[in-house]
Order: structure tokens, then sequence, then C-alpha cells
């Protein structure tokens, strides 16, 4: 069973993509489209394109593309029917009953109701006896009550069947509870135990109030110290951060990025609630891209240690990718931040508030940690620090941020300014150019990869399949010419798998009066989908005329007439002949 094309029709009629898309992105109009940095990959030049027309579309940098169900199920992390859903909602419809599969949607849902019960029974563990090492423990660290509460931190007793009965006497089937990563398979098979034991508990919250996932950190000295929930169907490590769903409501333009649960909270419970942290994993570009949409600016706030400075080393890139503005944050005598307003106590969140403002950018950062390699009390030490800085500026893509550190530089080791600004140009150009060309080129290698996946034969029929996409193309941008193309070209004469199915799809759809791609987003898997808008929006720019369709059918006809690798091996002299003679013939 599935949704009706007339209810899908509806809800993307009353949910134009381009005014969904501006509440997760600023976007310009170019011409009939609109553009915009893409929410989706990290970029500073837009290659993200809403065509207005028919409702959809595509990146051209991450080849990421599809309509505004596409769209939703991308930007909110949901299936097609949650998405359909939220749509519908938006919209003020109710969706039809019972006339869809959603078991992958009714699953999701159990899992979220298996962690909210787990969350309760962790919080309430906390106040049971076996619970006092562990809320000792949080109280030693000065959390209040009221942190508890908020964050809802708990505990999760000692035994491996503690959670497992609670939550089975509350109607949980082990599949769900699987499925939660709440608890796994004994090793004989025929039960289920907890994963989390002798933990203090801390959920994950996503920003609609779901709780997610759950980190744990060991009561004991066992290892690993935290063990955090695996992706299910409702979480993904790389794609989440633990309290966004508080910092989104601080109504600040920075956030802040810890390295651990504790700072956060520590940070929050001393007035700053935008502090998040990731989750058990170094800072992904997924992670970048996602703290792009809440704020502009994000302040590191890494541990003084080795460890905390590599991490910090390593997230300055990542940041600036995504188009962040980067700060790092100087934690005076080596202390984490949990620990630095514990001990500046009642002064606590006025000493905090004190280091955040005088935080330097991640130039000042990078520069500082660049003259500790050098002896700055000689003339060598000074100009290799020179060229080292030299090749830092011009590695930025702001020239007044070039400008301001060019001037800096020369007060510091005594030059003209002028001099450096000509060296930072000079290196600027080059690397400058040589990264954007990388990574475009990366991300087009990446993209061609994909296609080769989803159309295996493309590569050794690149002319066919060139041809066959521009048909499909055409086809769906002109369905009143089907008789037309009916007329002249079967199924049977494309070439590639991939695309005699799309070509079978759209025929059927547009035979049967239905508008070609109202559920594609249904009915292809999301490679497939981007795919497919690539194809149709790439009609912007090949030729649509009549003489250009017939061009693209005789170079399909004439490519499926070839003989392939196998008929030359088998085929008779006879047998060739007659084919270079049928060859000839057709291109007189
Ligand atoms: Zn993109």
């Amino acid at each position: 069973m599935r949704l009706s094309d007339d209810f899908i029709s509806e809800v993307k009629y009353r949910n134009d993509l381009s005014d969904i898309a501006s509440g997760y992105m600023t976007l310009k109009r170019r011409g009939r489209n609109l553009v915009g940095l893409c929410p989706f990959h990290g970029e500073k030049t837009p290659s993200f394109n809403i065509y207005t027309e028919n409702g959809s579309f595509y990146c051209f940098g991450c080849g990421v593309g599809g309509d505004v169900i596409t769209f939703i199920m991308k930007i909110e992390n949901l299936d097609y029917i949650e998405a359909v859903k939220f749509l519908a909602q938006r919209a003020g419809m109710s969706m039809p009953e019972e006339s869809f599969d959603d078991s992958l949607s009714k699953l999701r849902t159990r899992v979220f109701e298996a962690n909210r019960e787990a969350a309760r029974f962790f919080y309430a563990g906390l106040y049971t006896k076996e619970g006092e090492n562990a809320l000792s423990y949080l109280r030693s660290r000065a959390l209040k009550e009221s942190t508890i509460r908020h964050f809802g931190l708990g505990f999760a007793p000692d035994s491996r069947f503690a959670l497992t009965n609670h939550l089975k006497s509350k109607g949980f089937t082990d599949a769900e509870l699987i499925a939660a990563n709440l608890v796994f398979k004994t090793r004989s098979g025929n039960g289920v135990v907890d994963r989390f034991y002798n933990r203090v508990m801390f959920p994950i919250i996503d920003l609609r109030g779901n709780v997610i996932a759950f980190g744990g950190r060991i009561m004991t000295d066992q290892k690993p110290k935290y063990l955090n929930t695996s992706d299910t169907v409702v979480f993904s490590k790389s794609n989440n951060l633990f309290s966004l769903n508080n910092a989104k409501n601080a109504g600040s333009k920075s956030l802040i990025l810890c390295e651990g649960y504790m700072d956060v909270i520590a940070i929050n419970q001393a007035g700053f609630q935008n502090a998040v942290a990731t989750l058990g994993t170094a800072l992904t570009t997924e992670q970048a891209i996602l703290m792009k949409r809440y704020c502009d600016e994000v302040i590191i706030c890494y541990d003084s240690d080795e460890a905390g400075q590599k991490a910090t080393a390593r997230a300055i890139p990542i940041l600036r990718n995504a188009g962040l503005v980067v700060r790092v944050l100087n934690i005076p005598d080596g202390k984490d931040p949990d620990e630095f307003i514990r001990k500046n106590g009642d002064n606590g969140t006025a000493a905090f508030k004190n280091i955040l403002e005088n935080t330097g950018n991640d130039i000042d950062y990078r520069l500082y940690k660049l003259r500790s390699n050098f002896d700055m009390n000689t003339t060598q030490g000074k100009l290799s620090y020179l060229s080292e800085a030299i090749k830092l500026l011009s590695s930025l893509d702001n020239a007044v941020e070039q400008d301001v550190y060019a001037s800096k530089l020369a007060e510091e080791v005594n030059v003209e300014k002028s001099s450096i600004i000509e060296q930072v140009k000079k290196a600027n150009k080059k690397t400058y150019v040589t990264r954007r060309k990388k990574e475009f080129s990366n991300l087009q290698k990446e993209i061609s990869a994909r296609d080769d996946v989803i159309n295996p034969q493309r590569k050794e029929k690149i002319r066919a399949s060139t041809a066959e996409e521009n048909l499909i193309a055409f086809l769906v941008n002109n369905p009143d010419k089907l008789p037309y193309i009916e007329k002249r070209i079967q199924a049977e004469d494309f070439v590639t798998d991939f695309n005699r199915k799309l070509y079978v799809y759209f025929f059927d759809r547009i035979k049967n009066s239905k508008e070609p791609l109202t559920t594609v987003s249904a009915d292809f898997t999301s490679d497939e989908v981007s795919k497919i808008y690539k194809i149709v929006t790439s009609y912007h720019s090949v030729s649509g005329t009549m003489t250009a369709l017939d061009e693209y059918i005789k170079i399909i006809k004439d490519e499926s007439s070839k003989p392939s690798q196998e008929d030359i091996k088998s085929a008779s002299d006879e047998q060739m002949k007659d084919f270079f003679k049928n060859l000839r013939e057709s291109h007189q």
C-alpha cells in the first residue's frame, strides 16, 4: 500500500520548496532559480540550486538532488513517510489512514518510546540505594539538582537484566530493544542483556525533544570509560551533537564546542546554554555543517592537554570549511572547562565569561602555536617563524583577515607590512587556486563514483548512456512528446539497464496521465533520486529541440545495435559483414 499520487501532489503543492528551504538556509535569486550555500556539504561559494518551475533542487558540489520531500528527509533526517507527515502537518493536512507502509516509522516511534522509558528508569536509579555512588560523583562535580534534572542524568544499575526486565514489563519486545541498542543478544542467542550497567547515564536528545541515544560513564576503572549508543534507526553519531537541543534555544550566534558531556553540563550550569559536544568521536564534517545551521561562529573549548590540542588543530579546518568563524578558548593553567569553572567557585560564571570574551580567533591561536616552535630571540628564529606565518596567512581566503594579521606580524618581527602582504599574495594565489581545484575535483570524483554504482554500465557505454539521459530529461520536461518518442524508440533499445528502468518508469506514469516526478522520492533510493534529479535538471543545459531529440534517439539505436564484446567473440565472419553493411546503410 502506498500514499496516493493526489495526496503527495497536494502535499508538495502546499509546501513550496523555496519557502521550506529558506527556513534552513539563505537563498538568493539567480534568473528564474534560487541559489545558496549547500546545507548538505561544506562550501563557500553557492552550488545549491532550486528550480522554481518544478520545485526541485540539485547541488553541483555534492550531487544531492530531489524535491521538497527529499529535502526534508535529508535535512530533518527522516524517512519518506515521516517527511510526508512532517510536510502534511505543516500544511494543516491530515494523513490518510492505514494506506501506506510505515513499519519503519512505527519502529522508530517504538525506539523513541523505549529510550524515553529507559531515561526515566535511569533517572530514578540515581536516587536509589544502588545509585548513591553515581549521585555523589555528580555532586562532587558540583552539579545542582536542577542541572541533573534538566539534563535527565541517571544511573544504570550494576545488573545485566535491570533495564531489560523493566522495559519488557512495559510491553517492549526484544526486537524493539535491540533496535534501540539498549540491549544485545546473549552469546547463546536465546535472550537479551542490558548494554549499559554500572554507569552514569547521559541521554542524548534531538531537536524535537526525542531521546535518541545515551552516553554512559563507567563508575569503576574499567574500559571503556565512556560507552555510547551505536548508530540505530533514530541515531547517527556523526550527525548529532550533545545538547544541541539546549544550545539551539540559547539565542546566541555562537556555539561553544566542548570535548565531553561533563564540560557541556558545567558550562550550561554556569549560565551558557550554547555549549555542545561530539558524541564520543572526533568532529565530523556533517557536525560542522549542522552547527552552521544554527550559528555563525564556533568557539573551540577542548582540554589543554596534548590530545585536546591535537583535536583543536584538527577541528579548525573542518569548521572553517563549513563557512564558520572559529575562535579557540585558551583556559588558564592547563585546566579543562569543567575544572576551571569549579575552581572559581561562585565566580565561575564571571571568570568563564571573561575568558570567552577575550578569546582570540583561530588565526591568533595558530600563530601563537607556531611561534612557540621558534626561538624568537634570534634572527634565524624570527625569519623561520615569518616564513611559516606567511604560509598560514596565504591559506586564508579572506583578504581582510590577511591584512589584519599582516599588520600584527609586521609589528612582531619588525618588517614592512607591504612586503609581507606581497609575499602572502604571491603564495595565496597558488594555494587558493590549487586547493579550490582539488576540492572541486574530489567532489566531482565522488559524484561520478556514485553514478557508476547506480548505473554500472555507464562507464563502458558513455555515448549511449549520455543520450539516454538526455532523452529521459527531454521526456520528463516535455511529457506531451511521448507519442512522438514512443513511435521512434522502445525500452528494449536502451543500452544501460538503469536508464531503461527510468525510461519505463516515466513512460508508464506519463501514459497514465500522471505527473512524472511526483513519487520519485518514494520509488527510488536516496542516491538514485539524486541521480534522477541530476538528469532531469541537466535539461536546462542541453539542447531541448526536436532536432536534438532525434539525435538522442539515433545515438541510442546506433549504440544498441552495436554487438557486445561477447557477440563479437562468438560471431562468424558472415555475421560481422552483415552487421557492418547494416551500419553503413543506416548512416546513409
Ligand atoms: Zn552540496
